[in-house]
């Protein structure tokens, strides 16, 4: 299928906006690809971190689809001139996929992340909230469990005896996109979704900036409202690397791959 992508940080991000993401994911249900296909939110941490990390960029390389998660990169894109429509974030598109189900198109899911509980309750929420949806499962594992191989067969034959048509998995970044890349032969699901903390925020866990904030692309400074402690040098690294990734985007449009940076 034809996919208009645009070339930016080093990986291609899909020029779609959300309702084309959603039709994109329910047609993956209805006809399955030979293998799971997994979706990609990059926001400004991620292109920190694409830029670091190849097997991130491998990752992004696999995946069915690369959705612009926040407004600095639907912003720098404008700016470099290859425009995305708009912000397809995974916090929004995982209610919006949900809200899409009807009675001939139920879908199942299964939660992947989270602290202990959350994605019970996160569960609780979604069938109370969406009636069309089955959670056929949850899971939310321990610490370090993607260096276990016992727990990461676990896991797998967790989500394989559910079969959801979408796996959410809330592990955070990279730690989702390469766990999900490196086991994409072996997950039974239609399509996985990464998508940070999505999970948190079904469970009202964690509360979503007020519309108006993410309007006017604030929604950062929101989160580091939340989490000062863990956030506050993630957002510092970022605002430091970013306009540099953007300059140097800029500066040499076809050598996005390689670009040399102040630390
Ligand atoms: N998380 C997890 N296991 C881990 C690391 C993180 O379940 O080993 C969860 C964490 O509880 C949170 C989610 O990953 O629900 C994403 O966290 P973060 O705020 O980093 O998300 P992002 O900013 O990437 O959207």
């Amino acid at each position: 299928m034809m996919q208009n992508r645009q070339k930016l940080f080093g990986v291609e991000i899909d020029a779609v906006r959300m309702n084309e993401a959603v039709d994109r994911i329910f047609r993956w249900i209805d006809q399955p690809q030979d293998q799971c296909q997994f979706v990609v939110t990059p926001n400004v941490d991620h292109t920190v971190l694409l830029r670091e990390n190849e097997q991130l960029r491998n990752a992004y390389r696999d995946s069915g689809m690369v959705l612009a998660d926040g407004h600095p990169v639907v912003l720098a894109a404008r700016f470099l001139g290859k425009p995305l429509p708009e912000r397809v974030p995974g916090s929004d598109l995982v209610p919006r996929v949900f809200s899409a189900a009807d009675d001939r198109t139920p879908i199942t899911t299964f939660l992947l992340g989270a602290a202990n509980g959350i994605a019970d309750t996160a569960a609780e929420n979604i069938e109370s909230k969406w009636e069309n949806v089955y959670v056929t499962g949850t899971y939310s594992p321990p610490i370090g469990f993607e260096n276990d191989t016992a727990e990461c067969e676990k896991i797998l034959a967790l989500i394989n005896r559910a079969q959801p048509d979408i796996l959410i998995v809330g592990l955070g970044a990279p730690k989702q996109e390469l766990w999900t890349h490196k086991f994409q032969d072996r997950i039974n699901s239609r399509v996985a979704l990464c998508v940070g903390a999505t999970i948190d925020f079904l469970a009202g866990e964690k509360k979503r900036a007020p519309r108006w904030v993410q309007a006017i692309g604030m929604e950062w400074l929101h989160r580091i409202g939340t989490d000062p402690k863990r956030l506050f040098k993630r957002y510092a690294k970022d605002a430091w690397i970013f306009p540099q990734l953007v300059w140097s985007e800029w500066a040499n449009p076809e050598e996005s791959d390689a670009v040399t940076l102040t630390r």
